[in-house]
């Protein structure tokens, strides 16, 4: 059984005093019986202050993305290490606005991704095609090379401790979410190539949607069979329509 698991992107937004209030009502709103597991990816700064107001509280705390090296002369990079040692639990791992706007290959992407496991936290590796891919019907191979790249790194059994985001780069904070019909495919097509490798791993592993998900179209998208929950951007910087969606589990 796959408990559903809803994860806020804060991406780069916000002050210190406004992250502080957002993650004060998000709290008071999550319960450990709730259906879904709740997690925040804050940016690297806010952590340590939203590690302390999470203390006790079932929430997951993650970062948006991590070095894919120990330590060492890295300028600007944050250590796996650095984010357990600040009580992180998850990390976004190749996201598209890193992959598109920052260049991250796959096989840096997979770099990061194998750092995050060995030091304890739950990757959250993002997969998905832009426009002009699925326009040229080219969204299977690109899912193909982003997940064979962390699986040919890390092994298929790494799955079991990570966590999947299919996010299509043309439905990110565009308005425009995909159909329950193109993202049950994906999903679909995920679970069934990772059971080609082991089954037990495909049944396990959760398989989040991200892209314009919203208060309004949550519930539809959590109902599909092989939708595990979502990764959330825009509506997760307001704790009304953020626990909304938590609760449409
Ligand atoms: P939006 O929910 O703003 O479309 O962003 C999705 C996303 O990129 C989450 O990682």
């Amino acid at each position: 059984v796959r408990r559903p698991l809803v994860v806020g992107n804060w991406k780069m937004n916000g002050t210190r005093e406004s992250r502080k209030t957002l993650l004060a009502n998000i709290l008071s709103g999550v319960s450990e019986s709730d259906p879904a597991e709740v997690g925040i990816c804050a940016p690297y700064v806010f952590i340590p202050e939203a590690a302390e107001l999470l203390k006790k509280v079932p929430i997951l705390l993650g970062a948006q993305n991590v070095a894919n090296e120990d330590d060492g002369p890295f300028t600007g990079e944050i250590s796996a290490r650095m984010l357990r040692e600040f009580g992180c639990d998850l990390v976004i791992v190749g996201h598209s606005e890193r992959r598109l706007l920052y260049g991250e290959s796959n096989e840096l992407v997979a770099a990061r991704y194998k750092k995050a496991l060995d030091y304890g936290l739950t990757p959250i590796l993002c997969v998905g095609e832009t426009l002009k891919q699925r326009e040229r019907s080219e969204t299977l191979d690109i899912i193909d090379q982003q997940l064979d790249a962390v699986v040919d790194s890390a092994g298929v059994e790494s799955l079991a401790n990570a966590v999947i985001a299919y996010e299509p780069v043309w439905a990110i904070g565009t308005g425009r979410t995909a159909t329950v019909a193109q993202v049950q495919e994906i999903h679909e097509y995920l679970r069934r190539k990772i059971s080609g490798w082991e089954p037990g791993v495909s049944a396990s592993v959760r398989i989040l949607y991200g892209g314009s998900v919203k208060p309004e179209n949550a519930r539809t998208l959590f109902g599909l069979p092989d939708v595990d929950g979502g990764l959330i951007g825009e509506a997760s910087l307001d704790a009304e329509s953020f626990l909304s969606i938590c609760h449409s589990v």
